[in-house]
């Protein structure tokens, strides 16, 4: 029996290099890093969101339709998910990995008892049935391709509670679960599923979550309190390019034994006991 081999070890400059990739909510905060991260690394990209503008913009500056393309959509319909993969197939032959990005925060509401089933939809409706639908029409395309990443963004509220977030929080749970079923299923397909969950990381989402008069920078900066690598000491701050470069890393064929994980990009938030800090 001979034992697994270290002589292969090496990683392509490119690392999406021939792959075809759909970003759900790919034309601005953390999905634009990804649509960024993943054209420099070779792939062609197809944006599906809401906000057209930006996302023509985002791909202009990319070198046009041949390198990233744009697909209004949204996440809710799925006629709009099917019509997204079908359009990124039709302009780049294939499709490789989706990252179901797409989500909304909702808006914080800190008594149950005041809770909306309308706010609960719709977060529900973004974060969950978006995410059900990209897996669903992407698997469509990779089962008979026997290969395919499918990546979606949950957040450290899928491991944790908080107060006021019921909607949020209930959804990215429901992201890790969707994510397990999905691996647990497509694995003998050669399909891989996986989650990121990242910390705080400034992009309107995260503003959307502060009541609106804490919106300032000593609020902010609070963010930074929780984590276990300081930012004030270490110079640590999350960017959306860190929650890319996970993305990437799950994306490509350096992660090909990783199926079914949710990885925390959380400056070792969830691994702190709060209470003996
Ligand atoms: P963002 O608001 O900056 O960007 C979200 C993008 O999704 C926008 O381009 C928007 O147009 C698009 N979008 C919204 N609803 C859509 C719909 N129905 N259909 C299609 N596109 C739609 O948000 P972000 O901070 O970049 O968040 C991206 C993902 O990361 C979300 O799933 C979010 O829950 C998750 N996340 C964010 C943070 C954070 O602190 N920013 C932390 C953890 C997890």
């Amino acid at each position: 029996m001979s034992t697994s081999s270290n002589a292969q070890v090496s990683v392509p400059a490119q690392r999406l290099l021939g792959k075809v990739a759909l970003v759900t909510g790919g034309a601005s905060g953390i999905g634009e890093s990804v649509t960024r991260l993943f054209h420099i690394h070779g792939a062609k990209v197809c944006i599906a969101d809401l906000q057209d503008n930006l996302a023509k913009q985002l791909s202009e500056s990319l070198g046009g339709e041949a390198n990233v393309c744009f697909y209004h959509c949204d996440v809710t319909l799925e006629d709009d998910v099917r019509g997204a993969v079908d359009f990124a197939v039709e302009k780049f032959g294939t499709l490789d990995i989706i990252v179901n990005n797409a989500g909304i925060s909702g808006s914080p509401c800190p008594d149950i008892r005041d809770a909306t089933l309308s706010e609960f939809d719709k977060v529900f409706n973004i974060n969950v049935k978006g995410v059900f639908h990209g897996m669903k029409h992407a698997a469509r395309i990779m089962i008979p391709n026997k290969k395919g990443s499918i990546i979606s963004l949950a957040s450290v509220a899928s491991t944790t509670g908080g107060i006021g977030i019921h909607a949020y929080t209930g959804s990215k749970h429901a992201v890790v679960g969707l994510t397990k079923s999905v691996a647990a299923e497509l694995g003998k397909h050669g399909i891989r599923a996986n989650c990121v969950s990242p910390y705080a990381v400034l992009t309107g989402l995260a503003l959307a979550h502060l009541p609106e008069d804490e919106r300032n920078d000593d609020a902010v900066a609070g963010f930074r309190d929780f984590v276990a690598l300081n930012a004030n000491l270490q110079g640590v701050e999350l960017t959306t390019v860190d929650v890319a470069n996970a993305v990437l890393f799950l994306a490509s064929d350096e992660s090909r034994y990783i199926s079914g994980d949710n990885l925390m990009i959380d400056g070792g938030f969830t691994s702190v006991n709060h209470s003996l800090r």
